[in-house]
């Protein structure tokens, strides 16, 4: 297996919470790839979105992951940011948002990171109800339809990265997990990793619903950011 890459979706505040202060040390340990939401480079932004007092632990947290070489310069210790709309908007062109992170979190913070990712908020879980209730869950679908690519098809996650929950149980990706919409695969209703060593993936089919339309609108969203 030591050809597989395998990427952390960490919440930076978890790693000065008690009990997990050695979870960088071990993913470094692990050359675990580390990919990190950070809703903007700003304090007063990400305090008003996420609470009082998570961009400075978020930070703590991105000093912690660069101390041990992540997101430094020759280092194969990979630390990718993750940035979504606040919005029912696509994201913005990802390179110019990236020169803007890297310009402020280095001159403010001295922090390095390898890229930002803009990702597509999908309609589910907490986005998708304060769509609903504010009445805006079906002009934003049908944002997402009318920028529908074909050229994203090829490139979006589920072709190419499973998603593993923390009893080890599988999914097309993340966004699935967060549904419980297992992967439809290996003849069970719930499909383990451990089965997955056994069973070649090659054309097993995908459980797709509507909200993979955010996948594949305008630039293309998937965990590696932009699809094109
Ligand atoms: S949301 Fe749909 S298109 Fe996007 S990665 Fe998941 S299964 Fe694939």
């Amino acid at each position: 297996a030591a050809d597989i890459k395998v990427i952390d979706r960490c919440n930076l505040t978890i790693l000065s919470e008690p009990g997990h202060e050695d979870l960088a040390e071990f993913l470094a340990a692990e050359q675990v790839a580390v990919s990190a939401s950070l809703p903007c480079y700003s304090r007063d932004n990400v305090d008003i979105q996420r609470g009082d007092g998570v961009f400075e632990r978020s930070i703590a947290g991105l000093r912690k992951l660069n101390a041990l070489g992540y997101g430094q310069p020759g280092s194969n210790l990979e630390l990718n940011l993750v940035y979504n709309p606040q919005g029912p908007s696509l994201p913005p062109p990802q390179q110019a948002l990236e020169n803007d992170y890297k310009a402020h979190l280095k001159e403010d913070f001295g922090i390095v990171f390898n890229h930002l990712h803009t990702i597509t908020n999908q309609p589910i879980a907490r986005f998708g109800s304060t769509l609903v209730s504010r009445g805006q869950f079906e002009g934003y679908m049908q944002l997402l339809r009318d920028n529908f690519s074909a050229d994203n098809l090829a490139g979006v996650m589920c072709r190419g990265t499973v998603s593993v929950d923390w009893r080890g149980y599988l999914y097309d990706c993340d966004f699935n997990q967060m549904l419980d919409l297992p992967m439809p695969v290996l003849a069970s209703d719930r499909p383990h990793l451990r089965e997955l060593l056994e069973q070649p993936l090659n054309q097993h089919p995908i459980a797709t619903r509507d909200h993979c339309f955010a996948c594949t609108a305008g630039q293309g969203s998937s965990c590696g950011g932009t699809l094109n």
